[in-house]
């Protein structure tokens, strides 16, 4: 049953053409449609900061508030083009529309006046008070609170010289087709249908792509150390230029910082955090270290043995071995992934693992896919969430991968928040699947994991666009916490390895009900993958326990060395953003001196991988430990489900997690759902660590 301001709205907007009966979005627009939408987009925000300023508003904070969710609204349909667009010519609209979109945020949230009269907004409403707080805090992070109008001119100044150089280095990045030329000599050992592909260069040499598709498999298979260095190198050293940009772009950041107030870029970006110092963070990055600092020694040994019986007297790894041996210490478990993908046909698998997380989890409705969608692509497909019979949202899944369209896996938000009572809505763009529309393994872990964020974004209650789900990737203000965004979306990616506990294995239809067996080694059965598995598509034969079993067993195979690099690299973003004094910044310098001490790796000389580190040119600055304290977190709570689809559990985590949104703080929502403050115990449970008395 619809409710009825939603009944309302479709009957208002039912006669318009284009527009998508259910999500009430046009999503197909045109290059000169995203144009002047955009357009209309951006002066209706300024019109609406200069109706503030001049005092015709009656309540500034509710007239910013409607000129905010206004624009949060409309960006999807200029913006989303950019990402999915068949059209060149709507893609780069859309792209510019997002830029627009941007800059007129940046320059009305540099606007004293308005500054001025939305900080002396005062509200009895929770929800309004802490949208105000956080537009305040967006001002501010402009320099607005200083009293001083020299050094608010000099704030903005440094803040469009730093906008630019991040643009820069985002471009250059995405603009690198740079390769690496070696001979089928020195490519021995990679696959031959990779070799084959690759394009002719010079004489007899092969052009090597640096890009992770092509430079992965050569980094893991070429038997040549020789080689690998050598490609190893050329992909740690593109755009050079950006290793000027990275320092110009942390001197401006520590610059900033000083004019604001904080002692570091870090410990104001951190503020506004779950884990709000940059001493909790490095507190925390150390105790991971010196927890996996076994682990870590112990995946060095077998690494390096292994590298003895190729190079006789090695005395330690270097960084291009790890790939290459870390391969090897996997093919030798005997995973045979290839074999599972007969199971996962897309277009059951993706149905059944949506109704999986959606009803039997969080008890929510779900349907779909709805025949009269209205997207921008034939691979599109809609689905409906409910609520005691309330739509709350839509989720649009655009999974395959095509030419021109964003190559990565994420999950967009198209309206947040039920602004205006109108249904949420987001979209996961993903490139998943075969030819014969059939899913990895891995792919199936990704869709649980984008799933995740999908019902953290549908789930909201009515509240200003600020407070509702988002990620930087959106040109409008809002979102989650940093390090709290990957939360449920962690959580949920878990399932794949839900065990049951009973002996044998049936194929799809298996409830996820099981008993707990105490005393003995539980028997691994996938109880939730089981669920949304199905039989073998040309034998019949249910899903193959020894493989997943394996995968499981396997989950966390090297995981002291494969996360001794990504903590170096947490390391590294802490110790550039704590940089107080903008003066003689050398960023790229730092990282071997970190490498080295927290991975145990030296460094090649010469190189510098930060310069294709997109996540310090994109809003991951001071950030990027975020991934991990969101996943100690997700670990913590998954221990709430006891490894299963818990409705109770489930109900709980919506209520206390996802439909808040980020209309309260990570730390708070958590303590709520645990009943406690989380504990990292769990983490290293999972990671076969011993925890501490
Ligand atoms: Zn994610």
């Amino acid at each position: 049953m619809l409710h009825p301001i939603h009944r309302a709205i479709i009957l208002l907007t039912a006669a318009r053409a284009m527009r998508c009966p259910h999500t009430q979005l046009r999503l197909r627009l045109g290059a000169a449609e995203i144009r002047d939408t955009a357009a209309a987009l951006v002066s209706g925000l300024e019109a609406a900061a200069t109706d503030i300023e001049s005092g015709n508003a009656q309540d500034a904070l509710a007239a910013w508030t409607r000129a905010t969710d206004a624009v949060a609204v409309g960006s999807a349909e200029v913006c989303l083009p950019a990402l999915v667009a068949t059209d060149a010519a709507a893609r780069d609209a859309g792209a510019a529309a997002k830029r627009s979109i941007i800059d007129a945020f940046g320059t009305c949230y540099g606007r004293k006046a308005l500054y001025d009269a939305i900080k002396a907004s005062e509200t009895t409403d929770p929800l309004l008070a802490r949208a105000r707080d956080k537009h305040v805090a967006r001002f501010e992070a402009n320099g607005l609170a200083l009293a001083d109008a020299a050094a608010r001119e000099q704030v903005a100044k440094l803040k469009l010289e730093l906008g630019a150089e991040c643009a820069a280095m985002e471009q250059e990045i995405n603009g690198d087709s740079s390769t690496v030329a070696l001979t089928r000599d020195e490519l021995e050992g990679v696959p031959a249908a990779l070799v084959d592909a690759l394009p002719v260069g010079d004489g007899d040499k092969l052009l090597v792509s640096l890009k992770a598709p092509t430079l992965t498999p050569v980094l893991q298979h070429a038997r040549d150390p020789a080689a690998r260095r050598k490609a190893y190198i050329a992909g740690t050293s593109r755009c050079p230029e950006n290793a000027r940009r990275l320092n110009r772009v942390v001197a401006l950041r520590a610059q900033i910082a000083g004019l604001l107030g904080f002692a570091s870029h870090a410990e104001g970006t951190l503020k506004g955090n779950m884990a709000s110092s940059p001493d909790e963070v490095n507190a925390f990055l150390d105790r991971v270290v010196t927890r996996l600092k076994p682990k870590r020694d112990e995946d060095y040994a077998s690494l390096l043995a292994l590298k003895r019986s190729e190079t006789p007297g090695a005395d330690a790894l270097d960084p291009w071995d790890t790939a290459y041996f870390g391969r090897q210490i996997r093919e030798s478990k005997g995973i045979d992934e290839e074999a599972l993908k007969p199971h996962f046909p897309a277009s059951e698998v993706v149905p059944a693992t949506i109704k999986a997380l959606g009803e039997d989890l969080f008890g929510f409705t779900v349907r779909g896919p709805l025949d009269d969608a209205q997207l921008w692509h034939d691979d599109c497909e809609l689905y409906e969430v409910a609520k005691d019979d309330i739509i709350v949202g839509h989720v649009a899944l655009d999974l395959k991968s095509r030419d021109g369209k964003f190559g990565h896996q994420m999950v967009v938000p198209l309206r947040p928040a039920l602004v205006n009572g109108a249904p949420n809505c987001c979209a996961v763009l993903g490139n998943m699947g075969d030819a014969n529309g059939r899913l990895r393994f891995r792919e199936v872990e990704t869709l649980l994991h984008e799933l995740g964020h999908v019902f953290h974004a549908l789930a909201g209650a009515p509240k200003p666009s600020i407070l509702g789900w988002a990620w930087p990737m959106v040109p409008w203000p809002g979102g989650v916490e940093m390090d709290m965004l990957e939360v449920p979306s962690m959580l949920t990616q878990q399932f794949v390895y839900a065990a049951a506990a009973s002996e044998t294995l049936s194929a799809s239809t298996r409830p996820p009900r099981h008993r707990r067996v105490t005393g003995r080694p539980r028997r691994y059965a996938p109880a939730v993958l089981a669920k949304i598995a199905r039989p073998h598509a040309e034998t019949g034969a249910s899903l193959p326990s020894k493989t997943i079993e394996a995968l499981a067993e396997n989950r966390h195979l090297l995981a002291g060395l494969g996360n001794a690099r990504y903590i170096a690299m947490c390391r590294y973003d802490m110790a550039m953003h704590s940089l107080a004094s903008a003066a003689d910044v050398d960023a790229c310098g730092l990282w071997q001196e970190i490498y080295r001490e927290t991975a145990g790796f030296t460094e090649a000389p010469g190189t510098h991988f930060a310069s294709t580190w997109y996540h310090m040119c994109i809003g991951y600055d001071a950030g990027y430990y975020s991934y991990l304290w969101s996943e100690v977190n997700a670990v913590d709570a998954y221990k709430q489900f006891g490894d299963e689809l818990d409705a109770a559990a489930g109900r709980r985590f919506r209520e206390c997690v996802l439909e808040p949104g980020a209309a309260a703080g990570g730390a708070a929502m958590m303590e709520a759902f645990l009943g406690r403050p989380f504990r990292e115990d769990a983490y290293f449970e999972r990671l076969g660590v011993p925890v501490s008395s």
